[in-house]
């Protein structure tokens, strides 16, 4: 993620939204019969408190409060889990992971990438139908679909 652009919002996410994410993804875990196990939570809160996408190797070395790094699979293993929830993203075309900004059961997200100050907006390109009946068209039967758009935000002067 480029963070050499003037236009990076300095400002961390609010205290209660990142509350809010932490106990609906607890609940959302509960609710897949999961446990919500420290790795799993710690890797989640490192994603809802960056407020924009993060790089698996910056969730290893800032796993531990005390600095200390995570063992690569153990990142890898959450971050899987918590895309499988739909509690997190991966977006391709950066390497990088995001929490989920919908708070919304399980699906396939959209992004909105500012090459400018690296930030991802989740949205909805609602283009959905059209682009499944493409998909029939050649015989392909779609079961997801994500986009990833790339320009600039709003702040960057989108
Ligand atoms: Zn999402
Ligand atoms: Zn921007």
């Amino acid at each position: 993620m480029s963070t050499a652009c003037a236009h990076a919002r300095s400002e961390p996410p609010a205290p209660a939204w990142v509350r809010q994410s932490l106990s609906l993804a607890e609940t959302r875990c509960a609710e897949a019969g999961q446990r919500w196990t420290r790795p799993r939570q710690r890797v989640f809160e490192l994603l809802v408190r960056a407020g924009g996408p993060v790089k698996a190797y910056d969730l290893i070395s800032g796993f531990g409060q005390d600095g200390a790094a995570a063992k690569p699979p153990t990142i890898y293993r959450a971050l899987e889990f918590l895309e499988g929830l739909g509690l997190a993203h991966r977006i391709a075309s950066l390497n990088a992971y995001v929490a989920c900004q919908a708070q919304a059961p399980v699906h396939s997200a959209s992004f909105l990438i500012c090459d400018c100050c690296g930030s991802a907006e989740e949205f909805d390109p609602k283009v959905e139908a059209a682009a499944e009946a493409e998909a029939v068209r050649h015989g392909f039967r779609a079961t997801a679909l994500a986009l990833e758009m790339r320009g600039l935000c709003r702040d960057c002067g989108g």
